[in-house]
């Protein structure tokens, strides 16, 4: 399984700082093949030590320059920093990415052999039309998106589960990740949204899920923890 932290605006560099020392006391336990990831925010990239890889949230698709507020490729490779999100829904929504953004910054993190993990899902009003609407949804966010590459990890995160508590149904799951699985074959597929603690179990044991990436109930180490050693 793969256990991803996506800490979104939340930690500070200090409590990043304290919140790898607890979860590093605790991965001692994992099982060797689990793999982890944890996305700080980008005041709180460094090089850490650890069983887990370290990602960037987001990054412009350039090795530097005038791009205000952002970080780029030379602010990664500070702390070798070869991991990124792209695609995330709260980009996509509320960063105004358009695919044509998100086509851009995918095929250049390609391009420097970045691992990836893209992000896709339907919002709420696309899952009540039913479940053609739902595949063609994301389908669509496939478009431009090299889905053989190598270094790719697929996350399907229902928009309506992001940071709700009401994750999807096993069923939604289980027949949404099967038919991903059609699609991207052999490339691993997390399931996100209100991932956490009292469901991981179950979230775990369906068919076509290969982890999950979790935003509020990574934000305590022990919550996370306790998942990835569930
Ligand atoms: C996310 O935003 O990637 C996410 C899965 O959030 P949460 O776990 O809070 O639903």
């Amino acid at each position: 399984m793969i256990y991803a932290a996506n800490f979104k605006a939340n930690h500070t560099r200090k409590s990043t700082e304290n919140y790898i020392e607890a979860l590093n006391a605790k991965l001692g336990a994992k099982k060797a093949e689990d793999k982890v990831y944890i996305f700080p925010p980008s005041s709180a990239l460094d090089s850490y030590e650890g069983d887990f890889t370290v990602g960037a949230q987001n990054a412009y698709p350039t090795q530097n320059g005038a791009y205000t507020g952002e970080i780029a490729l030379e602010q990664l490779d500070e702390f070798d920093i070869k991991t990124i999100l792209i695609g995330h829904s709260e980009r996509r929504e509320l960063l105004n990415e358009n695919q044509e953004n998100i086509v851009e910054k995918f095929s250049f993190f390609q391009e420097q052999d970045f691992e990836i993990i893209y992000c896709i899902g339907e919002p709420l009003n696309i899952r009540e039309k039913g479940f053609e609407s739902v595949m063609q949804y994301l389908l669509a966010q496939f478009e431009g998106i090299d889905i053989t590459y190598a270094k790719l990890t697929i996350a399907y995160e229902p928009i309506w589960a992001i940071g709700t508590g009401r994750s999807a149904t096993v069923e939604e799951i289980s027949t949404t990740h099967r038919a991903l699985k059609n699609v991207i074959k052999d490339i691993p597929l997390l399931y996100g949204g209100s991932a956490k603690p009292a469901n991981i179990k179950e979230i775990a044991s369906i068919a076509g899920v290969d982890g999950v990436l979790v935003g509020s109930a990574s934000l305590d180490a022990e919550n996370f923890s306790t998942m990835i050693l569930s």
